[in-house]
C-alpha cells in the first residue's frame, strides 16, 4: 500500500478472480465461462465495429438496449446494459445502500458482495445457508434491509423457486431486493416477470455464461424504471461509455442467435447431468445444480488435494478454502470431452489416494 492510498480503502480486501493461466494449456473448468466460442455472426459484428474504435460508444447502447428489452419482455426504460453484471451489482450497491441502508446476503455466496459492500462503506449482514446449503428463504422475510441473493446461488448451484423469491420481495417493500440471475439460464426460474408487480425488485443477468461473452464484459440490470433511472445516475457519474462498441455489437448479435443459445444451454445441462452421475459413482456428494457448474465433495480426497492434484494433471477447477465448504470443489461444466478428461483425472487421483 502506498502512503497515498485513501484511508477509506485501507482495510479493503479485493475480490480474487479464478486463475487465468497464461503458461500451460489447461482444461479450464474454474471460472464458469462457456466452453463454446461465440458464433460467426458475433465475431463479424465485433470486427465491423473495430473499424470505428476512434469514436466513443453510444452511452445509451440504444440498439442493444432495444433488442434486450424485446428479449426480456420489458420496456427500454426498465433495462440497463452494463460492463459485465459485476458493474450492475456495484451500481446497485452504490445506488441503494449506505450506512443507514445496510444489505443482507447469504454467508456462502458470490464473493464479490462483501467486496462491493466494503468498497462503498456499506454495513452488511450475512445469513447462514441451511445445513443442506440451500438459502433459507424464510430468513429473509420482512428483515427491513436491502438484500442480494444469487439465484441460483454460487458456488452451491442451488436455486430458490419463483414463489420463494416473490415472498422475499413482497415482504420487504421498503427495501431493494437484488436477485443476481447470472446462472438462471441453466435451469433456474427467472423473476424478471415480477418487476411489473414490485417496484423494489432489481434483477441482474450476464452475457458471460449462457451467451459466451465473458471476455466482452456485458451484463444487464432489469427493474422498475425508477430503479433503472437511479442506476443511470450512478452510471453517468462514473462511466457513461460503460459498454464499448465491440461489446455492444457482439451483444446485439448474440441476442439474435436464439437457436445457438438454446442448443448450447441444453448441451451444458446434459453434460452437467452426465458429470453428476459419473461423480456420484466415484463416491462424490454432488449438490443439486441449476447452473453451469457443480459443487461436489469426494468421500476419499479433500477439496484442496483434489484441486491441486487436478492442476498437476492439467485440469483447473476451483477450491474455496473457507469454513463449511473447504471439502468441496466447484467444477465448471465444459464440453463432453473436457468433462471426460476431468473425470478420468479425478478417478486417477482417487485411485492414487487409495494406495
Ligand atoms: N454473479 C455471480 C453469482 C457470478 O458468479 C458472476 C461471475 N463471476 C457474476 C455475477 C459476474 O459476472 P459478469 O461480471 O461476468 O457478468
Amino acid at each position: 500500500m502506498s502512503k497515498y492510498f485513501s484511508a477509506k480503502y485501507a482495510a479493503l480486501t479485493p475480490y480474487v478472480p479464478g486463475e487465468q493461466p497464461k503458461d500451460a494449456q489447461y482444461v479450464k473448468l474454474n471460472t464458469n465461462e462457456s466452453p463454446f466460442a461465440p458464433p460467426q455472426s458475433v465475431i463479424d459484428a465485433a470486427r465491423l465495429e473495430a473499424g470505428k474504435l476512434h469514436l466513443y460508444s453510444d452511452p445509451e447502447s440504444a440498439a442493444l438496449t432495444k433488442k434486450a428489452a424485446e428479449v426480456w419482455g420489458v420496456k427500454k426504460s426498465q433495462i440497463l446494459m452494463t460492463n459485465g453484471s459485476d458493474e450492475a451489482l456495484n451500481f446497485a450497491f452504490m445506488a441503494f445502500c449506505d450506512e443507514n441502508h445496510p444489505i443482507a446476503f447469504p454467508d456462502i455466496t458470490y464473493g464479490f458482495y462483501p467486496v462491493f459492500a466494503a468498497l462503498n462503506g456499506i454495513p452488511y449482514e450475512t445469513i447462514p445457508l441451511r445445513a443442506d446449503f440451500s438459502v433459507g428463504y424464510e430468513d429473509y422475510l420482512a428483515i427491513g434491509k436491502n438484500i442480494v441473493i444469487a439465484n441460483p446461488n454460487a458456488p452451491t448451484g442451488m436455486a430458490l423457486s419463483l414463489v420463494q423469491i416473490e415472498e422475499i420481495v413482497k415482504s420487504n417493500p421498503s427495501n431493494v431486493v437484488i436477485i443476481d440471475e447470472a446462472y438462471v439460464d441453466f435451469g433456474g426460474e427467472s423473476c424478471v416477470p415480477l418487476i411489473e408487480k414490485y417496484n423494489n425488485l432489481l434483477v441482474t443477468q450476464t452475457f458471460s455464461k449462457s451467451r459466451s461473452l465473458a471476455g466482452a464484459r456485458l451484463g444487464v440490470a432489469i427493474g422498475n424504471e425508477k430503479l433503472i433511472a437511479d442506476l443511470n445516475t450512478v452510471k453517468y457519474s462514473t462511466n457513461p461509455y460503460n459498454v464499448n462498441r465491440m461489446t455492444a455489437a457482439a451483444g446485439l448479435a448474440i441476442l439474435g442467435e436464439t437457436e445457438w443459445f438454446e442448443n448450447n444451454r441444453k448441451a451444458i445441462c446434459e453434460n452437467r447431468e452426465y458429470t453428476t452421475a459419473a461423480l456420484k459413482e466415484l463416491g462424490f456428494t454432488v449438490l443439486d445444480s441449476k447452473t453451469n457448474f457443480l459443487f461436489a465433495k469426494s468421500d476419499k480426497v479433500k477439496g484442496k488435494a483434489l484441486y491441486e492434484g487436478l492442476k498437476a494433471k492439467g485440469v483447473l477447477i476451483r477450491h474455496f478454502n473457507t469454513a463449511r465448504i473447504a471439502d468441496y470443489v466447484r467444477i465448471t461444466i465444459g464440453t463432453k470431452e473436457q468433462m471426460d478428461v476431468f473425470l478420468a483425472k479425478t478417478k486417477e487421483i482417487i485411485e492414487e489416494a487409495a494406495k
